[in-house]
């Protein structure tokens, strides 16, 4: 029986987190070797986080933990008005990271008529989020995590509709259609990320060509859970969520012919190439499906 490897197409970084990465690296080269504080993660991603601990990031969990005068970086999902107003007040050195398109979402939202509820798709606890729910402060907000808590709004005669940039784009479409029954005037402003939306597309189509799916990623990378969702969704028999090559035991997929490999927007290509070798080492040849 013939075995195969599919790598999904495109796979890993997107730009936003290639991006914040260079700021770090320009941060680091120009620093001399002074402390370089990271407000949370850069990018959800254990290896890329260790990788910067190791090159000298210290990490924080607020900004009151930065010595005055330090160098802070601020992470690509965006942070809130707040943390920047926190920044000023320590005199920090603050270098922001957030990728284009989470700033002008967050301009987006600033800016919608303050009169008209949103009805914002997201999870409250991810800092994209948090990020945008500061700057809609003056509007009625119904934050929904799923299709079960938008069944349960009250019917409302004006809406718009937003979403996290890294929920699954069938999940989208369907709570758009579903809102169209809740609410008289709909104004969808929902946004996929286009590189999110691209990695997703690519593992439907490798859901429907393999029989076991792995997704490189961290389990608190949104982007990275929405596509072991889609996958399921898509039909794959088996599908796991791993941070690398070291957490797959050769049992598990002893019986697969075709594997499929996939990867969130903050897993390094490095990772990927490991995991890469560690297939074909175990005899399943990549094959090549790029379009
Ligand atoms: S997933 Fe999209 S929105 Fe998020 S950092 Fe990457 S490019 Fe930006």
């Amino acid at each position: 029986m013939t075995k195969s490897l599919l790598v999904a197409h495109p796979i890993g970084f997107c730009g936003g987190v290639r991006r914040a990465m260079e700021i770090f690296s320009q941060i680091e080269s120009t620093h001399s070797g002074a402390p370089i504080y990271v407000l949370h993660e850069l990018v959800h991603n254990r290896s890329v986080t260790d990788g910067m601990r190791h090159r000298g990031a210290i990490f924080v969990e607020a900004v009151s933990q930065v010595p005055e005068g330090s160098t802070l970086l601020l992470g690509a999902h965006g942070s809130t008005p707040e943390i920047f107003r926190q920044c000023q007040e320590r005199h920090l050195d603050c270098h922001d990271a957030t990728c284009p398109l989470v700033s002008k979402l967050q301009n987006l939202a600033a800016s919608f008529d303050t009169t008209i509820p949103i009805i914002f798709l997201g999870d409250g606890n991810h800092p994209e989020v948090r990020g945008i729910l500061e700057r809609l402060s003056r509007h009625t907000v119904f934050l929904v995590k799923d299709e079960t808590e938008v069944q349960a709004l009250p019917h409302l005669g004006r809406g718009v509709f937003f979403s996290q940039t890294t929920r699954s784009h069938t999940e989208v479409q369907r709570i758009s259609e579903l809102l169209q029954s809740k609410v008289d005037s709909l104004d969808d402003q929902a946004h996929v990320c286009d590189a999110v939306f691209q990695r997703q597309k690519a593992l439907e189509t490798l859901a429907k060509q393999c029989d076991s799916i792995y997704i490189l990623g961290s389990s608190n990378s949104s982007n990275a859970r929405r596509l072991v969702e889609i996958a399921q969704e898509a039909g794959a028999p088996f599908v796991r969520l791993v941070e690398g090559p070291a957490e797959i035991p050769p049992t598990e997929f002893a019986r697969a012919t075709t594997i499929g490999l996939g990867a969130a927007t903050s897993t390094p290509d490095s990772l990927i190439e490991e995991t890469i070798q560690f297939f074909e080492a175990q005899g399943f040849p990549r094959q090549s499906n790029e379009k």
